[in-house]
């Protein structure tokens, strides 16, 4: 095996480890249906997950099933929506119900190609529903993941060095662990290396690592005259 593959599943199997102690516990980490999957989705598109954890138990209340958002009223889907702002993913998330229900027979395809085709739905968001409803070993490249990688492998090729990770029957936990590691100790702005699970096998992290210890003063024995 290549350093580069050593690598990569040191990274792996670290980051997988860290989120066993580490996952925030999210109302759509503990679902695997898909229509909950997918308005899960659709409401943490800009928006903080504080504010979709108020507002998913409210909608999934009102509307339980794919049928009963496909079957209700744009001005009830509107009123259910309200407060979490950016209403255009909501008539795209009902519109998407509609088209499951006429082509799919009301369940929501697994296969990434097909998800994109739906209202709403764009190349990361089919991955995390063919994934997270689906278990696929697909990549489900957001922001945060996006993030990750660039800095951890200086990739240009984000959605193929993602693919490349991904642990095939645990596929799942990957793409939640590295989503949750963006989110949580890769962020944006301060990024914390020093306590990051992956900072060896990270190009970012073991640099900054390397210039921190050859910082630190010698030690020298003190001289007793
Ligand atoms: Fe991000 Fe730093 Fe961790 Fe690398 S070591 S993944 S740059 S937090």
């Amino acid at each position: 095996m290549t350093a580069s593959g050593k690598r990569r599943i040191a990274f792996t199997h670290k980051l997988l480890t860290w989120y066993d102690r580490a996952a925030r516990d999210l109302p759509w980490r503990r679902t695997r249906d898909p229509y909950r999957v997918a308005v899960s989705e659709f409401m943490l598109q800009q928006t903080q997950v504080s504010r979709v954890e108020e507002f998913y138990p409210r909608f999934l209340a009102r509307f339980p099933t794919i049928e009963k958002l496909a079957q209700a009223r744009p001005k009830a889907v509107r009123e259910a929506w309200e407060g979490l702002g950016y209403y255009r993913r909501a008539s795209n998330l009902h519109a998407l119900t509609r088209v499951v229900r006429k082509t799919y027979g009301g369940k929501l395809p697994d296969d990434p190609e097909e998800l994109v085709k739906l209202p709403g739905v764009g190349p990361y968001t089919a991955g995390a529903i063919a994934c997270f409803a689906y278990e696929k070993p697909v990549p489900a490249v957001d922001t945060n993941v996006n993030r990750v990688i660039k800095r951890a492998f200086a990739s240009r090729d984000v959605w193929k060095t993602a693919k490349a990770l991904i642990p095939k029957r645990r596929a799942w936990k990957f793409n939640q662990a590295i989503m949750e590691l963006g989110a949580t100790v890769c962020t944006a702005r301060k990024p914390r290396c020093p306590e990051c699970p992956v900072r060896l096998y990270c190009k970012t992290g073991s640099r900054t690592l390397a210039s921190r210890l050859s910082t630190v003063a010698p030690f020298r024995p003190s001289v007793i005259s």
